[in-house]
Parts: structure tokens; C-alpha cells; sequence
């Protein structure tokens, strides 16, 4: 079973990348992506773990990027994590979002929590976000659970809601394909675009050498799935499959708990296979 989008502590997720592939195994999973945000640092462990175990690791990452102002995700599937203008992207990002970090730590100091910034990066495996912050917030009892953290203090609108500088999807796509790696549009669900306007996205996706679409993304409906799987399939693309996992109590996203891809898709692996 394929599960083609992950998380690990690296990012924002809570298991180290060994915890991850044994957890994939445990579930059933033979072919598991790791997909950090913005980062490669959990792929060489999470590999010699995927060699002792017997599991098919697929080096990848999830780049954070803006489309008319929208956050939208691009995956690279299968990326070579050696090559340097892949490298030299992920440094880019790891610069755009410390910096940021610093800013949230800062603005969140001004409201009385000036250890803010200390506390969640002591909570990251790698790069702080807005997640490490909540767990601070939680942890010195500022509220009484992530999503009041949200709610109050890093969500839309509020004090740690900082606006980050992200590239434009043509440019993750370029950074994919010179990593030797597939460029996917993520979770296209997630970003509660108007039909027309998501065609838009993908016809400019495709345009830029954009390959796949994630038609399954954890648990969902039968009927996005099928609308997805069309979509994939008139735009000339790929179908991915994976679970969005981050952290071990959320059964919609749990490694391996996606329905399977129609088979009218072509799956994403047939370009590694
Ligand atoms: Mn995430
Ligand atoms: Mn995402
Ligand atoms: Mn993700």
C-alpha cells in the first residue's frame, strides 16, 4: 500500500522519522513518501530505517507556496535530496520561515510571553511554526488546548499571524523538476477554491510541468475522490495518494487509512516504477 505524503518531527509533525517508517510498517504501508514541509532533513533517517524494515522509502517534500494570493501545497515526489538546486531552495525557505518564527516569537512577547520563541523551538524537531507555538501556549497553561492557541493568539488575524513571503507554484514546480523529482498539487480540497478557479490552478500547474494531482488525501468523501480522479485524468495528470499524516491521534489522516485510487487513475508511481 502507498502512502505518499507524510510528516515527521522535522516539519510539523510529532514522530522522528524512525518512529514514522516503523509506524508505516506497523500499518501496513510498503511504500511511504516523506514529505516535510520545506525541508529534507528527516530523509536520510527515515531511509536507513525504511532499509532495516524492509519498506519502500520515497524521498520527498511539501513546498509552501502562494497562487493569486492563495496558500497552496506543491509535493515533490522522488526527489534526489543531493542536488544542489534543491538544496539551495530548501535553504531559501529554511531562512523565510526562521525569519518568521522570530517575528511570531516577537509579536507574542509584546502580549507577555517573552519566552515564547525559546519554548517552541525547544518543541521542534526542526523548524519552528505556528504549531510549536500552540504547544508552548499549552504547555505553560496560556490556554487550554491547540486550538484555543489558534483561536487567540496564531491564527487569521491575530498577533501571530504573520504573513509569509512564499514562492509561486511555477517556481516549487522548477525546484521539483530540478530536483530530479514529480511535482504534485496537494490536498486540491483544502483550498476551498471556486471549480473554475481550481481549473485555473491546475491548467497552470500543468503548464509549468506540474505531473501529478493528490487525488486522495486521508479520509474523504467517495464523491471528491471521483470528481478528483477526473480532474487528474482531463488535465493529463497523474493521480498521488497519501495521508497528510502529522500526528498519531487523528484517525482521518493515520498512515495507510485512505481508500485506494480509482482505477480509472494512473498512479504516480508508474514514473519511478
Ligand atoms: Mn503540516
Ligand atoms: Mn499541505
Ligand atoms: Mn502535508
Amino acid at each position: 500500500m502507498h502512502d505518499l505524503h507524510t510528516h515527521s518531527n522535522q516539519s510539523d509533525g510529532i514522530l522522528s522519522p524512525v518512529q514514522l517508517v516503523s509506524r508505516a510498517v506497523e500499518r501496513g504501508v510498503t511504500c511511504l513518501a516523506l514529505t516535510d514541509h520545506d525541508t529534507l532533513s528527516g530523509i536520510a533517517e527515515a531511509e536507513s530505517e525504511a532499509r532495516r524494515l524492509g519498506l519502500q522509502l520515497i524521498p520527498g517534500i511539501e513546498f509552501s507556496c502562494l497562487w493569486q494570493g492563495v496558500g497552496v501545497h506543491v509535493v515533490g515526489l522522488n526527489v534526489d535530496p543531493e542536488r544542489e538546486a534543491l538544496l539551495a531552495a530548501v535553504a531559501g525557505q529554511t531562512e523565510s520561515r526562521t525569519t518568521r518564527a522570530q517575528m511570531i516569537g516577537e509579536r507574542l512577547a509584546k502580549l507577555g510571553f517573552v519566552d515564547a520563541y525559546a519554548g517552541a523551538t525547544a518543541l521542534a524537531g526542526g523548524e519552528v511554526g505556528r504549531p510549536h507555538f500552540a504547544r508552548y501556549l499549552v504547555e505553560i497553561g496560556a490556554v487550554k488546548d491547540i486550538n484555543a492557541a489558534f483561536k487567540q493568539y496564531l491564527g487569521a488575524g491575530k498577533a501571530g499571524d504573520v504573513k509569509q513571503l512564499w514562492p509561486e507554484v511555477g517556481q516549487a514546480v522548477s525546484w521539483i523538476l530540478a530536483g530530479g523529482g514529480v511535482p504534485v498539487l496537494a490536498h486540491p480540497d483544502k483550498y476551498k477554491m471556486t471549480r473554475s478557479k481550481l481549473l485555473r490552478l491546475v491548467k497552470e500547474f500543468v503548464e509549468a510541468g506540474g505531473q501529478a494531482l493528490e487525488v486522495v488525501s486521508g479520509r474523504q468523501d467517495p464523491h471528491l475522490t471521483a470528481t478528483l480522479a477526473k480532474l487528474a485524468q482531463d488535465a493529463g495528470l497523474y493521480a498521488s495518494i497519501g495521508s497528510d499524516f502529522h500526528v498519531p491521534d487523528q484517525p482521518w489522516q493515520e498512515l495507510g487509512a485512505m481508500g485506494a485510487l480509482p482505477v480509472s487513475c494512473r498512479p504516480v508511481w508508474q514514473l519511478w516504477q
